[in-house]
């Protein structure tokens, strides 16, 4: 017993070891986050986004974090520390006006002057009580196309307050903004929400087409979907599209927007620029 004791003690250290650990690098991660944006540590990738007949149609900006001795941090393993805090707030902000720059870029480009620009927000962001008014500021102060810019919500937001929720979509639709439905399926989705917030779009998460070829419950998912979408005259697109199969599979079903790697990666803007020689401005 004495034996087992000292076992269960020696486990019980490593374990607090292990939590201390992480506590230390999420407390590292915090502090080093402060600088970031200070320091020009952040940068906004854009993973185009396809329609049916391969046209792009818009992007996603996807940030990434170039810590100087850390390397690449991917946003997984920031934003949810950033998240806790309010350093999401300033964040956000940077992510917004950066995109803002560069969609009104585009808009003075004949090939891209229709793309819609999505970006994340995060449920702490929505929730703030200035958020619209910030928006709205972001707005004139480039002088953004009507629907031009889409903002990607999770579900996560909407187990909150609902008719909150509800009404700030509102308003942000009166400004011209888009808004997506992101990592659907895997939150506490329902079917509720999608006919009572104005959304524009889902986005279909990628858990559900990575299988798709073999997965006979993912395709019911994704069939479902699909046909409630169209119903409520919202728009379907997929993410995490990866290879040939999966995209003939998903038009098959009726999908009619695509976004993954089979596509595109997420990008620096000059390697899209490289990339599309119809890109190449004059
Ligand atoms: P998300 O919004 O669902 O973004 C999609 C993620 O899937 C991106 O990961 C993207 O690089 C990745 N992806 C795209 N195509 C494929 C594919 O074909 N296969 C696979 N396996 N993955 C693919 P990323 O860039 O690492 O971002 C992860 C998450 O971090 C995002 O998920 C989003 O929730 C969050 N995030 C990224 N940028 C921002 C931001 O600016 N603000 C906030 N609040 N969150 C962000
Ligand atoms: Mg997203
Ligand atoms: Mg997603
Ligand atoms: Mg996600």
């Amino acid at each position: 017993a004495l034996h087992l004791a000292k076992k269960n003690e020696q486990s019980f250290a490593f374990f607090d070891r292990q939590a201390n650990n992480i506590a230390q690098a999420h407390l590292d991660t915090y502090s080093q986050l402060h600088k970031a944006i200070e320091y020009k540590e952040f940068e906004l990738y854009y993973q185009l986004q396809y329609t049916e007949d391969n046209k792009i149609f818009g992007a996603e900006a996807l940030i990434r974090w170039n810590h100087p001795t850390r390397g690449r941090i991917s946003p997984d393993d920031f934003i949810p520390i950033a998240e806790k805090t309010t350093l999401i707030l300033p964040i956000t902000s940077w992510v917004i006006n950066t995109a803002c720059i560069q969609l009104k870029q585009w808009q003075k480009n004949d090939y891209t002057k229709d793309w819609v620009l999505a970006i994340n927000i995060s449920a702490k962001q929505f929730l703030e009580e200035n958020f619209v008014k910030e928006m709205q500021n972001y707005l004139n102060i480039y002088k953004i196309k009507k629907n031009s810019l889409k903002l990607e919500l999770t579900e996560s937001l909407l187990v909150k307050d609902l008719d909150t929720t509800r009404d700030k979509m509102k308003a942000l639709k009166d400004l011209g903004i888009q808004i997506s439905l992101d990592d659907f399926g895997t939150g506490y989705s329902s079917l509720q929400y999608l006919k009572k917030l104005p959304l524009d779009q889902v986005k279909i998460d990628k858990s559900f087409i990575k299988n798709i070829l073999e997965d006979k419950s993912d395709i019911a998912i994704i069939k479902s979907v699909i046909l409630l979408a169209e119903a409520l005259d919202l728009q379907v697109i997929a993410e995490g599209v990866e290879t040939k199969e999966h995209y003939e599979f998903l038009k098959d079903l009726g999908c009619k927007l695509f976004q993954g790697f089979y596509f595109a990666k997420p990008q620096r803007i000059k390697d899209i620029v490289a990339n599309n020689y119809k890109l190449l401005n004059k």
